[in-house]
């Protein structure tokens, strides 16, 4: 059975400077204190004891950072410098977080208790490579020559053309699973590049990274107003942002809740654009060719990675009937070979989950599935006294209806079902109202290729999980979400694109 190791005392390590002091706002390029002058703390979820302080934004903040990036928009430099200066600021954004990974990646850990070693490996590396991969796509704002044939218009010659155009002051609202990679490399390096300015209120449960982020923007060039970021509550900060009529378009990561409370907000509003990365309840298949010894450490390294707080995590295993016993077994095995701990341990598999609410909505769901009468293969309970850490939970014996099997559960948690048909696989895996992840685990073309067709899922990983490119579009399907971050499309989903007639005759 996993256990918690001994939690020494907090070592804030490359990331003590930072916290030596109270993070501010970042408004206009400059760093400030909030308008009310109020603070709030931020803790570490394997020790809970403090690790900042940071001024608390609220509607006045973010009242003043739209300003400045609404007035950067029209006059500022940012809309109006040549693609390859954006470019060059921007690449050079990706090399300042290579070059302070080390601190960046501590910093996450701390704040979201994720193991360094994932940080450093994954969130860091990977901003930075979206920022390198945009900066690339700020020279592609291309329109197109379209011949047309205006038959209202009897003789008249037409040189038509589009123009791709940045949309204005984007507003940027992010979750805490992934604090800086989302925040940066998702949603903001896409908006820089296509000219945009941005307001961006982070996950008021982990601010930390993308404070420091801040600094590092300000050191690489992007001028005042830019870029702008107020932490603060979702009620407050959030809504005010959400609610502005001079906010162009909201980017957004976190919940199907918050996503339709901001999808109200607008359509009462001034119908600004908006991009929604919600939830997921993905399914993992294995088929009975599958190779056993990639797809059980694979299955499990789906669901547990990040603690299970990945919205793509692979959450319902189906399984082939002929093979289930095996599978079960040989998770069973993983799951209890994972070592808990703080996430600044070298030892350190699986660090605890975000923090107390988040450890109270798995421990519930966890409950409801011991209650509903699924069968708990291994894990179930909280451990320790301190921190948030639960253990990798495995539950077998469930059926569609039961919680654990419908809802996400954003934790440590897989329920376990099987199949004896093809078709059976495809009918499970597409009966859930998500759609954003999907594994498939099989030696057979004809098996890869049906299912990877059938699944409803904007992301479908064979023999494989949880790989992000900074090239590929991410996004879901049905109630995961409208639109894709990263690779091209999400370049585009910052953009207008304007269509021009002139008449030559
Ligand atoms: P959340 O919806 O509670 O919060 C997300 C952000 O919205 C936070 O910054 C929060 O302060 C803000 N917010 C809350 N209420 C608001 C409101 N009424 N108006 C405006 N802003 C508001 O989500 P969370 O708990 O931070 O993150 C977990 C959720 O995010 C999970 O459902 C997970 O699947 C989802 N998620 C999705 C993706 C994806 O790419 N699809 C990635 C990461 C997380």
């Amino acid at each position: 059975m996993s256990e918690v190791l001994e939690l020494p005392k907090q070592d804030l390590g490359p990331a003590s400077g930072f916290l030596s002091k109270t993070v501010q706002l970042f408004i206009d390029g400059e760093f400030v204190d909030a308008a009310s002058g109020e603070i709030f703390e931020t803790t570490n979820p394997a020790t809970g004891e403090k690790l900042a302080d940071i001024a608390l934004g609220d509607a006045a903040d973010i009242n003043k950072a739209v300003d400045a990036a609404r007035q950067a928009f029209d006059k500022g430099p940012w809309s109006k410098m040549t693609p390859s200066e954006r470019q060059k600021i921007l690449y050079k954004i990706g090399d300042l977080i290579l070059e302070n990974a080390d601190e960046l990646a501590y910093l996450e850990s701390l704040d979201n208790g994720k193991p360094f070693s994932v940080a450093r490996a994954a969130d860091i590396p990977l901003t930075a490579d979206l920022f390198h991969y945009m900066a690339a796509h700020a020279r592609t704002m291309e329109g197109a020559i379209i011949p047309v044939s205006d038959i209202a218009v009897p003789g008249a010659e037409f040189h038509a053309y589009t123009l791709r155009e940045a949309i204005g002051v984007i507003g940027l609202i992010t979750p805490w699973n992934y604090p800086l990679l989302i925040a940066a490399g998702w949603q903001m390096a896409g908006a820089l590049a296509a000219g945009n300015t941005i307001v961006l209120k982070p996950s008021e449960v982990t601010p930390l990274s993308i404070m420091r982020f801040a600094e590092l923007a300000k050191e690489a060039g992007v001028p005042d107003g830019v870029i702008n970021i107020v932490p603060g509550n979702g009620l407050g900060a959030g809504t005010t942002l959400t609610e502005h009529d001079l906010v162009d378009k909201i980017g957004f990561t976190g919940s199907v809740r918050t996503g339709r409370s901001i999808l109200h907000t607008v359509a009462d509003g001034n119908l600004k654009k908006v991009t929604l990365e919600l939830g997921g309840k993905s399914p993992d298949i294995i088929m009975d060719d599958a190779d056993l010894e990639k797809a059980i450490p694979g299955v499990a390294m789906g669901i547990f990675f990040n603690q299970g707080e990945c919205c793509c995590a692979g959450s319902r295993l189906l399984v082939h009937k002929l093979v289930y016993n095996e599978v079960l077994e040989g998770l069973k095995k993983e799951a209890e070979k994972i070592k808990l701990g703080s996430g600044q341990s070298d030892t350190t598999d699986m660090g605890p989950v975000v923090s107390q609410k988040q450890e109270d909505t798995i421990m519930s769901y966890i409950n409801s599935g011991i209650e509903e009468g699924a069968t708990l293969v291994t894990g179930g309970k909280k451990v320790g006294e301190q921190g948030h850490f639960i253990e990798p939970t495995i539950f077998a014996d469930v059926n569609r209806d039961m919680k654990i099997v419908k809802e996400e559960i954003f934790g440590p948690v897989l329920v376990v079902q099987s199949f004896e048909t093809l078709e059976e696989a495809i009918e499970m895996a597409n009966d859930t109202e998500f759609g954003l992840g999907a594994g498939i685990w099989t030696e057979s073309l004809a098996n890869t290729h049906q299912l990877a067709k059938a699944i409803k899922a904007g992301t479908v990983f064979v023999n494989c999980y949880n790989v992000f490119d900074a090239a590929t579009p991410f996004g879901g399907y049905k109630m995961s979400g409208w639109g894709r971050n990263r690779g091209k499309e999400a370049f585009e989903a910052f953009t207008e694109t304007k269509a021009v007639y002139a008449k030559l005759n």
